[in-house]
């Protein structure tokens, strides 16, 4: 065999399993199609973070006025953030890079599909490999409507020649709440569309009820219970017909309904692997599919789809095939946020998911920078803890700064920490995080809500 292993994709979860099998002193290939880093690098994570800034800083320069700065805010330099954004990009794909070829792994700039359960085409090249993994991501899907072609999809909308002045998001999960908030905070007549009654649909029902409030207040129009029919183009605008019988006229429709994993093209039936009903791959807790020397993690096994899922499971695959250290990853309690404007930030269970009886403690406040800012936002805190053991069951955020808050949280969370430990705590002043820890008075029980309706 060529190699000990060889890696399909360069992304978080394939780079970080190259590089560690590789430092292990096993023989590794690995083969990237498109980007190195993979979708959070290059059109993910990173420069979406980027693009939530420089709306926060318009923001920002509105808020400042509040606090004596004589500010015009002035235009905003589309081009500029995109070069800057690129130029940064284009740094990570360098390392990520160097990295691997520093650590020993044989890089291939090229797709790779399988000849057989061990043979790969990559590239036209023939390789052979003991173990093989998948790590090949997702790709965003959009709605099959007519007039689909003139919408763009995530990956688009990293590249756009020019700020759009009027768009519509379609969708409601975090990348479509996410972007509404960097065009509306960038300036553009911005549309929310769709098909629950509150957006981010699985997230705890008052964060999306705070989130819905939020983005109002930030001019996002919403259009909930509503999808778009079709979408017709005339010169650079486009028409999209939605369910309720309504037309918007924008220059920009951005489908963002979702993602599915990238499996098709890789001829898995050569080699046995089998898929489930989205194209995922199903794997145990050893990575392992159902050909036992072929291993898959991250987003192509559609479990949590998150960077630091990804990049863990890739460490525990290297340390467990070649490290001597064999050992799964807990998808229990993973924490996650959305860079929403105001952020989002969540670990544990939400208060629909929590047993009956679970104390529920919320508040809802207007952070300090905000009595001075003139801006209406509250920020929203809630903790569930269970009635029995008192240990924290979840902690959830909306508001400024949740998601750098919410990270140490979720180490409490994971150690068993209970509302005692919580309380014990003394807080830091002033900040709007010691609220975690001055929670006294129980706001409800789980199941009150409900029970009440
Ligand atoms: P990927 O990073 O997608 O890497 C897979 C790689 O495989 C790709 O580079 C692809 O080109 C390559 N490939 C595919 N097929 C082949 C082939 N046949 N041969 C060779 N190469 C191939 N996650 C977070 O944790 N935080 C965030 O804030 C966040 N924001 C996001 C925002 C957006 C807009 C998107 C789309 C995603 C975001 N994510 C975020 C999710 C995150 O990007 C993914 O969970 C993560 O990239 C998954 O890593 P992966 O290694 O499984 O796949």
């Amino acid at each position: 065999m060529d190699f000990d292993l060889f890696v399909i994709g360069g992304g978080s979860g394939g780079v970080r399993a190259a590089r560690i099998s590789a430092g292990h002193g096993a023989r590794v290939g690995v083969a990237e199609a498109r980007f190195w880093g993979g979708t959070c690098v290059n059109v993910g994570c990173v420069p979406k973070k980027f693009m939530v800034m420089a709306a926060e800083y318009g923001g920002a320069a509105d808020d400042a006025r509040g606090f004596g700065w004589d500010i015009a805010k002035g235009g905003h330099d589309w081009a500029a953030l995109i070069a800057a954004k690129d130029k940064e990009i284009s740094r990570l794909n360098g390392i990520y890079r160097r990295l691997l070829d520093n650590a020993g792994a044989k890089i291939f700039d090229a797709r790779a599909t399988f000849i057989d359960a061990h043979t790969l085409d990559v590239g036209g090249e023939r390789i052979t490999a003991e173990r093989i993994l998948i790590a090949t991501g997702g790709h965003p899907t959009g709605l099959e409507i007519p007039g689909a072609e003139h919408a763009v999809v995530s990956d688009d909308i990293f590249a756009l020649p020019e700020m759009p002045r009027r768009v519509a998001v379609v969708g409601s999960g975090y990348i479509a709440v996410e972007f509404a908030g960097v065009f509306a905070g960038l300036g553009a007549e911005t549309h929310l569309i769709y098909r629950q009654p509150l957006p981010l649909r699985g997230f705890d029902a008052d964060l999306r009820a705070g989130l819905a409030e939020a983005l109002e207040q930030s001019g996002v129009r919403q259009h909930p219970g509503t999808l778009p029919v079709a979408i017709t183009a005339e010169g650079g605008a486009k028409q999209v017909q939605l369910s309720d019988g309504s037309v918007i006229e924008v220059d920009l429709v951005f489908f963002a309904t979702g993602r599915a994993p990238n499996t098709r093209g890789l001829n898995l039936g050569a080699a046995g692997v089998q898929t489930g009903p989205k194209g995922e791959i199903p794997i145990g807790t050893d990575f392992a599919t159902n050909v036992a020397h072929i291993y898959a993690l991250g987003d192509v096994t559609d479990q949590v789809n998150l960077t630091p899922v990804a990049t863990a499971q890739g460490h525990a695959l290297a340390d467990s095939l070649f490290g001597n250290k064999p050992r799964g990853v807990s998808l229990a309690n993973v924490p996650s946020a959305v860079f929403s404007i105001p952020p989002i930030a969540s670990v544990g269970i939400t208060e629909d998911q929590a047993p009956a009886g679970a104390k529920i403690f919320v508040s809802k406040f207007t952070p300090m920078r905000h009595t001075i800012s003139g801006r209406a936002r509250k920020t929203l805190m809630k903790l569930i803890v269970d009635a029995d053991t008192d240990k924290l069951l979840g902690a959830h955020m909306l508001g400024e700064d949740a998601p750098e808050i919410m990270q140490g949280l979720a180490v409490a969370i994971i150690a068993g920490a209970t509302k005692a430990d919580f309380d014990r705590t003394i807080g830091i002043h002033p900040t709007a995080a010691e609220e975690f820890v001055t929670m006294r008075t129980q706001t409800r029980v789980a199941g009150a809500l409900a029970a009440a309706e």
